[in-house]
């Protein structure tokens, strides 16, 4: 079998250098475990995070550790009496063409209801994140206006087109003219305002506003940076801040340390909260998968009737996941970022 592991941790944004190729041999499953051939597996935002060396909710992937993903595969070896050879499953794998589970880890999927990429994005953790986040922490009422960046991605187009099921007003943020005209043509965003389009984040506000007249009464935070900077100063009284990412700084390492930090200085971040009575809860999806079956219920059967939409973009071949993770960090995927491996 191929897996990529991590060479070296990155300094700053990542290189192909900190990332090789190898192959090592087929491992053989334990009892209770099975062997599952990769078909496709995930590149999260999430996994820049795992390369540093840095206290977070997570431990850091070890050098020469595999890179981890969610795959989706076939089983070919089962020691496990609830997964037969053939069947198609969701698992913690990683960046590999094959990979073992504990059965009890490991999620059947059924091909003829959806098909099995959808469990790494729409069905799947992004999407449930999207899902949570929104209904959860954002408490969306009819007539209220969100915000949210990164709107093509698998997290923000959730976001957006559940926000839209129940009457808000959503305007989404994206990189791009093509990403903006993705959010409001297949997604059914009101409006998209393209970010890269402005250099400051006074600019990107005038913008918004056009899109924002009542204001802004949940902005979900996945981006961080310049559009935080432009969105809060727009953010009405007891306004709600589902905080789910912060990509813009995701490079920066762990607790940021570029020029971008200072931008937002605290007195005005705390200021700006507390005068507008805001609610900013964080949140990690693995802390809440109790809800899954709540999300599946809203969200399978809306998937079903096409009402809600997902792009996939797809990388072929394991050895071309570190471009493409890297790509999507600044903003090359349309739509959720996975690799074939077969
Ligand atoms: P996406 O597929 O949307 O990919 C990331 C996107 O971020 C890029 O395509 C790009 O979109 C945008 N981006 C990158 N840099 C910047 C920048 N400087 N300013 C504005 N936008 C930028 O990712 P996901 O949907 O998978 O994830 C979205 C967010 O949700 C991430 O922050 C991720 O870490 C977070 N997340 C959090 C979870 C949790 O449990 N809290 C779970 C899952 C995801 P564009 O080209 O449109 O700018």
């Amino acid at each position: 079998m191929q897996r990529i592991v991590l060479a070296s941790r990155p300094d700053g944004e990542p290189k192909d250098e900190n990332f090789r190729l190898e192959s090592v041999d087929l491992p053989t499953p334990a009892e209770g475990e099975i062997l599952i051939r990769n078909h496709y597996f995930s590149l999260d935002p999430y996994m820049r995070g795992r390369m540093d060396d840095a206290k977070s909710y997570a431990a850091p992937v070890p050098i020469d550790g595999m890179m981890e993903a969610g795959s989706v595969g076939e089983v070919i070896v089962s020691n496990h009496p609830s997964f037969q050879p053939g069947e198609f499953v969701f698992a913690m794998t990683g960046w590999a063409t094959h990979g073992i589970a504990k059965g009890a880890e490991t999620r059947k999927l059924d091909p003829t209801l959806a098909p099995i990429t959808t469990a790494l994005g729409v069905l799947g953790m992004p999407g449930f994140t999207g899902w949570y986040g929104l209904t959860e922490l954002g408490k969306p009422k009819e007539g209220e206006t969100l915000v949210v960046a990164a709107a093509t991605g698998p997290v923000g187009s959730m976001v957006g087109q559940v926000a839209k099921m129940r009457g808000l007003n959503v305007v989404g943020i994206a990189g791009g003219a093509d990403k903006c005209q993705m959010a409001t043509e297949v997604y059914g965003f009101d409006a998209c305002v393209d970010h890269r389009a402005y250099d400051s984040a006074k600019e990107l506000r005038a913008a918004l506003k056009e899109h924002c007249p009542n204001g802004v009464d949940i902005y979900f935070e996945n981006v961080g940076g310049k559009v935080l900077d432009a969105v809060l100063p727009m953010m009405n009284p007891f306004g709600r801040i589902p905080l789910c990412g912060m990509i813009a700084w995701y490079n920066a390492g762990a607790l940021g340390g570029d020029a971008s930090m200072e931008a937002l200085t605290g007195p005005r971040l705390w200021r700006t909260i507390l005068v507008n009575f805001l609610s900013v809860n964080g949140f990690i999806i693995s802390n809440h998968f109790d809800r899954y079956p709540d999300f599946l219920r809203e969200v399978g059967p809306a998937l079903a009737t096409g009402q809600i939409k997902f792009v996939e973009d797809v990388a072929e071949g394991l050895e071309n996941a570190p471009a493409a993770f890297r790509s999507m960090l600044k903003g090359g995927n349309k739509g959720k970022q996975i690799v074939k491996v077969i």
